[in-house]
């Protein structure tokens, strides 16, 4: 393989494996750089730490997965997921309230997200062109005449470190990504980054479903600002299993341990509580707490490595309880693969564009995400008109869900990143919020 047509990705994550996916149809040969040893089953990694926590993909990543990846739904299926209606198969009390379910025809694949990663992983590394190198933890950036040629590579498997060399190179490695450090060391400038940090913290524990089971497959309880900051998800993945997942903002962290966990449901929801007090747990309580929305603004550099791109976390992490990070680098891997397809073989300039528009695609999750979580901390954190704005509106607009079916649907297809979020500010909607507001006063 002619190493002028290769392309080399860091990160063998999600975001490391959609981009794999979309270059493979522009390169002639893909490698993805990993610095874990790849596993061959569903088996958790040091690198991805978030990997035992409920993951949810939303309903736009699942319409990409299916179209990079024709048939994974079924391959999910009958690996055990199980298909929900998100609206229908759901339990949920939003703002102290909880809300009638209907069919919406909006689906995930209720999965572990080791069940995803590794389905995901087999189907790549099938891919003809593409190489999967785990135990490859790159350490810099080689660049000559104002574009990348190289990543400096320390092999854990005893092989001598060195240079690959390619002529396009993703960084996907996530929020722990060191471009930031890389580009001072080859003369270029790193970014100023926007962060929002309401002080998210995770608890998780996986339980056996109890028989019988309930109607729902899912239950989730939302935040109530200001007063109820506790949310808690019961999540059905493959093999009878549910994942119940806990969380609490502004530092009011779930606790690890059995007797803390039970109380901390208890507090938050007690049909909640009841719904797990008597089910075995198969798992440990497993915290998180790295759980900030941070942006990193590459798109302000003015001078930009040609030939290089960042994607996923490693541009935009954000608060993972509204579960868009998967989805959100599947985008961004999808309008890269645009890019280059529109660009008629001439790569050269592509990078500086993508990183410019990167802000646009994360703009409606990046809102959606700080908005709910600027209710918490207050409007004047906000950095943007449209994040003020969207933080004076969206709480109003919540507030509406319990009792309105046509905001309630179009909430769910802007979560699930099907429709923008100009979708909520249209007048059939905002007459609707508006007319709540003076019925409730609220
Ligand atoms: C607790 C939690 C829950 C979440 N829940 C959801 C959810 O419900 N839905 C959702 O869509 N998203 C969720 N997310 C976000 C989701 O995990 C990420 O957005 C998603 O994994 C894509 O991230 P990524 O591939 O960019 O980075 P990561 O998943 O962090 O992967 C980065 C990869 O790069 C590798 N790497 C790092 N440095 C190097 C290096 N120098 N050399 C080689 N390899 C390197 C790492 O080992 C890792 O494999 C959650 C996140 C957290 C923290």
């Amino acid at each position: 393989m002619q190493t002028e047509a290769r392309a080399i990705v860091i990160g063998g994550s999600l975001a490391g494996l959609w981009t794999a996916r979309v270059l493979a149809d522009h390169f002639e040969q893909v490698t993805v750089l990993e610095r874990d040893q790849l596993p061959t089953g569903a088996e958790s990694r040091a690198g991805v730490p978030q990997d035992k926590h409920v993951h949810v993909l939303l309903e736009r990543g699942a319409q990409i997965m299916s179209q990079l990846f024709p048939g994974i739904t079924d391959e999910l299926l009958a690996a055990g997921a199980n298909r929900i209606d998100l609206t229908q198969n759901c339990l949920v009390k939003a703002r102290g309230q909880w809300l009638p379910q209907f069919q919406s025809g909006i689906i995930t694949y209720a999965c572990s997200r080791l069940l995803l990663e590794s389905i995901l992983r087999k189907r790549v590394a099938a891919l003809p062109n593409v190489e999967l190198c785990g135990g490859a933890q790159v350490q810099g950036l080689v660049a000559q005449n104002g574009a990348v040629e190289g990543v400096r590579v320390k092999w854990k498997d005893g092989r001598e470190d060195g240079v690959e060399t390619a002529v396009f190179i993703v960084d996907a490695s996530g929020r722990s990504s060191k471009l930031p450090d890389w580009l001072p060391e080859i003369g270029y400038a790193a970014p100023e980054e926007t962060v929002i940090d309401v002080r998210l913290g995770y608890a998780g524990r996986r339980y056996k479903i109890p028989g019988p089971a309930p109607e729902w497959d899912t239950m989730l309880i939302g935040v109530e600002p200001p007063h109820q900051s506790r949310a808690g998800l019961i999540y059905s993945e493959e093999n009878g299993i549910w994942m119940v997942m806990l969380a609490g903002i502004l530092g009011d962290y779930p606790p690890t341990d059995e007797a803390g966990f039970l109380d901390f449901a208890l507090d938050m929801e007690p049909e909640f509580h009841a719904a797990i007090q008597n089910v075995e747990p198969i798992s440990n309580i497993i915290g998180y707490r790295r759980t900030e929305n941070r942006l990193r603004h590459y798109e302000k550099l003015t001078r930009w490595p040609d030939r290089l791109v960042a994607l996923g976390d490693a541009v935009c992490g954000f608060n993972p309880v509204y579960g868009q990070g998967m989805t959100v680098s599947a985008m961004a891997a999808v309008t890269l693969g645009e890019m280059l397809g529109a660009s008629g073989g001439k790569i050269s300039g592509i990078a500086q564009s993508f990183q410019k528009k990167y802000p646009k695609i994360v703009e409606p999750a990046w809102l959606l995400a700080t908005s709910a979580d600027l209710e918490w901390l207050g409007n004047e954190e906000a950095t943007s008109f449209p994040e003020k704005f969207a933080s004076r509106y969206m709480p109003k607009l919540l507030d509406t869900i319990p009792s309105d079916q046509t905001v309630h649907k179009m909430f769910i297809q802007v979560q699930n990143l099907i429709v923008p979020p100009t979708s909520l500010f249209v007048p059939k909607i905002a007459w609707r919020v508006f007319r709540h507001k003076l019925r409730f006063n609220s």
